[in-house]
């Protein structure tokens, strides 16, 4: 049924265009090994290019598989396999074969983007080209995630298929769902990506990838993103649930300038007032997530460029770090033209560095300011305290509830009443809330998928020590007696704060409670 004729042919005819028939039946993987691919359909005959012309059996097949007459012309191995790789990754970008340059995705079409590679994934993966329509999906799955500014992507499987979820503004929402025949390949992609082993599919895993987003080829010149991945492999009764997190430097939530952070003006005079100390500890307490290590870092960045600066110091500050882990490399942070200049230390166990031989060997360096990820024990309590009173800033940070807890849970951790009193200056309680979307006004877009907010914004609650504080902490008085006695010195409560962002038309009822409601009666 199929001719096969070797005959010598011009070189303009060898340049035709693959046939998509040819790209949707032979795999890119066969046209690689035996050097084969077509050079167009005349309506006739498939032309076919081959590099070896020893196996005439290899075009006859081609030719059987394509239920065509084939034609074919010899050409160069290198000629062969480069024009092998633009046909199908042309192929794989979609029905615009020409343009080569081009696998850009503008934001609006994302969506259409996606739902047309998870199309063409099913019915490829139940045929011989495998592989290229997953690596796709997870291009276009990441780059959807990075639009809409993602922090997370679950890969979660459920029964017979897996939701894609996104977590904006801490809040997850499912975006799609994918056949279960195509996150198994998904799945492999990203384990891949990571460098984690592909066949161990019963063990948690964990990688780090890097990946360029939303461009072609060359894709870092085309406007594409370059971004960091953590990735963690959990094994799950419907298979392996994929946690991907974004760390994209241009969207870091952990690198605000300190206006960014949402404090009201007064909040903030008196918080950075305590924070420009030359000693005693600064806290800054919540649940995870609740946006403490970020208020931190831009502790830092204020304080270094305001020391910088000029101004009335003109002076530079020996900042360090001991952190578990380091999110975010603070030396690339930049608050206005002032880079910031400090010492990042990791916690490593296996290395022996944990918070309290970091801090012990960051007090030998000539520290101005300390950020103590959290205290955690108290041996990381007691050397912290030290340290506040021996000409050190020390900034930390404490899961409690708040402000006024945070007194007893370094109590509890063996600080003696008295200790805490005259070293701590101030607690900083905080949450972050969800805002009401500007545009849609809350009511649900497509830009908010539907949730009606956008973007998130801190609820602080300060607590200075101020002398009469002081004394009753130093009488080991209770959460409850030091909070109110707070309230009285013109404390608001993140409760009472939450509620001015409502009244305020910042964000809702709804939301306030979700996040301020919640701690409380744990507390
Ligand atoms: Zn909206």
């Amino acid at each position: 049924m199929s001719t096969i004729e070797a005959k010598p042919v011009p070189v303009g005819l060898v340049r035709g265009e693959a046939s998509p028939h040819f790209l949707r039946t032979i795999s890119h993987e066969f046209a690689r090994r035996h050097l084969i691919l077509s050079a167009g359909w005349n309506g006739e005959s498939e032309s076919l290019r081959i590099a070896d012309r020893t196996k005439p059996w290899i075009p006859h097949n081609v030719g059987v598989a394509l239920a065509r007459p084939v034609t074919t012309q010899i050409g160069s191995a290198e000629d062969i396999a480069a024009a092998i790789d633009v046909a199908y990754a042309n192929r794989d970008t979609g029905d615009d074969p020409v343009s080569g340059e081009a696998e850009v995705v503008v934001d609006a079409e994302i969506g259409d983007d996606l739902d047309r590679a998870l199309r063409e994934a099913e019915s490829d993966l139940l045929s011989t080209h495998g592989k290229a329509p997953a690596v796709r999906l997870v291009d276009l799955i990441l780059f959807e995630a990075l639009l809409k500014g993602a922090s997370d992507v679950h890969l979660q499987p459920v029964r017979g298929r897996t939701l894609v979820r996104y977590r904006l503004d801490g809040v997850l929402h499912t975006a799609r769902e994918l056949p279960g025949t195509v996150a198994a390949s998904v799945a492999s992609r990203v384990k891949i990506m990571a460098r984690l082993d592909v066949a161990e599919q019963r063990a948690p895993q964990d990688g780090r990838a890097t990946v360029t987003i939303g461009g072609g080829r060359g894709a870092e010149q085309n406007g594409g993103r370059r971004i960091d991945l953590r990735v963690s492999v959990l094994p799950s009764t419907y298979g392996e649930r994929i946690v991907l997190r974004l760390l994209d430097p241009a969207r870091s939530p952990h690198l605000k300038s300190f206006a960014a952070l949402g404090m009201s003006p007064d909040i903030e005079r008196r918080y950075l007032a305590q924070a420009n100390r030359s000693s005693g500890i600064v806290l800054s307490t919540g649940p995870t997530g609740s946006g403490k290590t970020t208020t931190l870092y831009a502790t830092l960045a204020w304080l270094s460029a305001s020391y910088a600066g000029g101004g009335s110091h003109g002076c530079e500050l020996n900042m360090m770090t001991i952190e578990d882990p380091v999110e975010y490399d603070l030396a690339g942070f930049s608050e206005g033209t002032h880079r910031l200049s400090i010492s990042q230390t990791q916690v490593d166990p296996k290395k022996n560095v944990t918070f309290v031989a970091g801090l012990r060997h960051i007090l030998r360096q000539d520290p101005d300011v300390i950020m103590v990820g959290e205290i955690r024990d108290q041996e990381t309590a007691r050397i912290a305290v030290q340290a506040s009173l021996t000409g050190h800033l020390v900034l930390s940070t404490l899961h409690t509830s708040d402000a006024a807890s945070a007194i007893a849970r370094l109590i509890d951790l063996s600080v003696e009443p008295f200790l805490v009193a005259s070293s701590l200056s101030a607690v900083l309680a905080q949450r972050l809330v969800r805002t009401i979307h500007r545009e849609c006004a809350g009511k649900g877009c497509e830009t908010c998928l539907g949730s009606g907010y956008k973007g998130r914004t801190g609820v602080f609650e300060l607590l200075i020590l101020d002398s009469a504080l002081r004394e009753l902490v130093g009488s080991r008085a209770s959460a409850v007696q030091i909070k109110e006695k707070a309230q009285q010195s013109g404390m608001v409560s993140l409760r009472a704060a939450g509620e001015d962002l409502i009244g305020r038309g910042f964000t809702t009822t709804e939301e306030v409670n979700r996040v301020v409601e919640a701690v409380e009666e744990q507390a």
